[in-house]
């Protein structure tokens, strides 16, 4: 650390025009920020620079609009005149050339000044991106322009808002370089996680898109790199078990004082899924085996033993996409590994048992059977995952305190009504099939709308055979409920098929509904929680608590053993399942320090 750093003391014994002088350059030219900030200093001082970090961008939210938008026009365009006159902040000069703003060849100059042109016009202020990106080093000139070029099309009110979030983390990272800290262990979680990516299938690697299913070769070329991984780490037993699951265990204390493995105290189990979907992001998974790796990799280096063992676990499959079947990693963990799934075959007809076979597994019950844990040797389990959803981002909070998985109830249905001719029926004779499910639509809308943490949703809408001069007379759809607890869920499933009733009795259609899916919502364990909720405390972030919306693996543990979650943030609006899915290195930093707390407090 350079002398002339800043401490975290420093501001918090700092009268409020020296607090906000040391803060000089964090927002550009908007000393209102840090002025607002020091007036909600709590008494003790800020517990944390991310304390700090939050408390601002809280500032900033509250602010009123045109505050905001000033904030905003204080930014200079990228690569644009006050570049060229060289008359930036210091600070902008930094990240510009960092980001080799100040190198672009002509066509890139001019693609720029366009796309300068073309936002201000559309939105009225300059384009926002922090440029050193999610993991501080510094964006791509292309990924500058892919990204400029994709957020020109977004709605003002949610461009606003991402242009604010940007400057958040242009001020985060020049938080950073003032209190001269660097998030290393973050930057491992991101570096694993980007060097992971480079196991794609087939189809998909060769346009850069990542996919990797079931035992497929990147799939198990994935597995090999954990283990591998899990070893460097410091790991004392690693290995890929029969449904390739990458275990490695970091043994308590006990077993360094020679004791019985009988005797062993209960272990920590954590983790989450390696696979992903098709042309998916680098972290949906992957970031809970990577967050307690790092942990581990930290214990180790301190030659630090726990009272209890951690077992970390890189569930094979999670998300059901070469199969007619989800969670075959964690389903053999508790013993819930149907038997009918080794004889189905993907969509090439290779049978589940013979791929496992071929792929050096037993593909045997046996074998999976003995995989089941036995939840006295165990004192729960823990799961990190990336929210995938826009709420952490919206709130400006990190990390994020899951209460309960959600449980959901999932159909496929069709009204029938008569098909006949568009123009010679008049609007009162008409069995309108589609109508019929547009009404069920709307009131799911409503009725999932009118309960907090429910949600019901209509995927898939098609009239087979549809003309454009016919009325529809049949309409297949989907329905989606989901609720956090089952008492919700099923009072939501009741009053959605009864107005579906009421709706085909009304217009004279019939309809076939048929459940295709039904999970029971999975509650946090209320003491695992605490201690998620405890961990994140100390790090000096508010505790925000909140429903997952998606299934996880967690949700196939809860039938052994208490469970609970934590969520980090996604950015780009926490879009998921999709490459767009990012976090920032601050923010896995905050996500293995977490984790860490939560492993002292055992
Ligand atoms: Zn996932």
């Amino acid at each position: 650390m350079s002398t002339d750093s800043l401490s975290l003391d420093q501001l918090n014994v700092a009268g409020e025009d020296a607090f906000v002088a040391l803060l000089d350059g964090v927002y550009e030219h908007s000393p209102w920020i840090a002025r607002r900030a020091f007036a909600v200093r709590p008494a003790g001082g800020f517990a944390s620079i991310a304390a700090l970090k939050h408390a601002m961008a809280r500032v900033v939210r509250e602010a009123a609009l045109d505050e905001q938008l000033g904030l905003i026009r204080a930014h200079p365009e990228l690569a644009g005149k006050a570049m060229v006159a060289k008359s930036l902040t210091a600070e902008s000069t930094n990240e510009q050339s960092k980001a080799g703003l100040t190198n672009c060849s002509p066509e890139e100059f001019a693609r720029l000044q366009q796309l300068n042109a073309d936002y201000n016009a559309r939105f009225g202020w300059p384009f926002i991106l922090a440029v050193r990106g999610p993991r501080g080093d510094g964006l791509t000139r292309q990924q500058i322009v892919d990204t400029f070029a994709r957020r020109l099309n977004a709605h003002p009110d949610i461009e606003r808002a991402e242009c604010l979030r940007n400057i958040h983390r242009i001020a985060e990272i020049r938080l950073n370089d003032k209190f001269a800290v660097a998030p290393t262990l973050g930057n491992q979680v991101w570096d694993w996680a980007e060097s992971l990516a480079r196991f794609s299938d087939p189809g998909f690697a060769e346009s850069g898109q990542l996919t990797v299913l079931y035992l497929t070769e990147a799939h198990r070329a994935a597995a090999a790199q954990l283990a591998d991984w899990m070893r460097e780490c410091g790991f004392d037993d690693v290995g890929i078990d029969a449904v390739g699951n990458v275990v490695g265990v970091y043994h308590g204390e006990h077993r360094d004082q020679q004791g019985d493995p009988a005797d062993e105290p209960p272990r920590l189990l954590t983790g989450s899924h390696y696979d992903t979907v098709r042309n998916g992001g680098k972290y949906d998974g992957r970031l809970g085996i990577f967050v307690p790796m790092v942990c581990v990799r930290e214990l180790k280096r301190q030659g630090r033993r726990l009272r209890h063992g951690l077992e970390v676990i890189g569930f094979s499959e999670e998300e059901g996409q070469r199969y007619k079947a989800t969670f075959l990693g964690s389903s053999a963990l508790v013993g819930r590994f149907d038997p009918a799934w080794l004889d189905q075959a993907d969509a090439d007809g290779v049978v589940l048992r013979d791929l496992m076979r071929d792929a050096g597994l037993p593909g045997t019950m046996e074998a999976i059977q003995a995989l089941e844990r036995d939840p006295a040797r165990y004192l729960g389990f823990v799961e990190v995952h990336i929210e995938q959803g826009p709420v952490l981002n919206e709130l400006d909070l990190p990390l994020g305190i899951v209460t309960s998985i959600n449980g959901s109830l999932r159909y496929v249905g069709e009204v029938r009504g008569l098909a006949s001719h568009a123009g010679t029926t008049p609007m009162d004779r008409r069995r309108d099939a589609a109508a019929a499910v547009a009404e069920l639509i709307l009131y799911v809308e409503e009725r999932a709308g009118a309960v907090p943490e429910v949600v019901g949703t209509v995927g898939q809408l098609q009239v087979p055979n549809g003309s454009i001069n016919v009325i529809p007379g049949r309409c297949r759809f989907s329905l989606d409920l989901r609720a956090t607890t089952d008492a919700a869920r099923d009072a939501l499933d009741a009053d959605v098929r009864a107005r579906l009733a009421e709706i085909c009795e009304r217009r004279g259609v019939s309809f076939t509904l048929e459940r295709t899916e039904a999970a029971a919502a999975a509650p946090s364990d209320a003491a695992w929680q605490s201690r998620w909720e405890a961990a994140v405390d100390t790090l000096g972030l508010p505790v925000h608590r909140m429903p997952s919306g998606a299934g996880h693996d967690a949700m196939k543990l809860h039938q052994a053993m208490p469970q609970a979650m934590l969520f980090q943030r996604g950015l780009n609006l926490g879009i998921s399942h999709n490459p767009l899915e990012a976090i920032s290195n601050e923010d896995a930093e905050l996500c293995v320090r977490a984790f860490l707390a939560l492993l002292d407090r055992l």
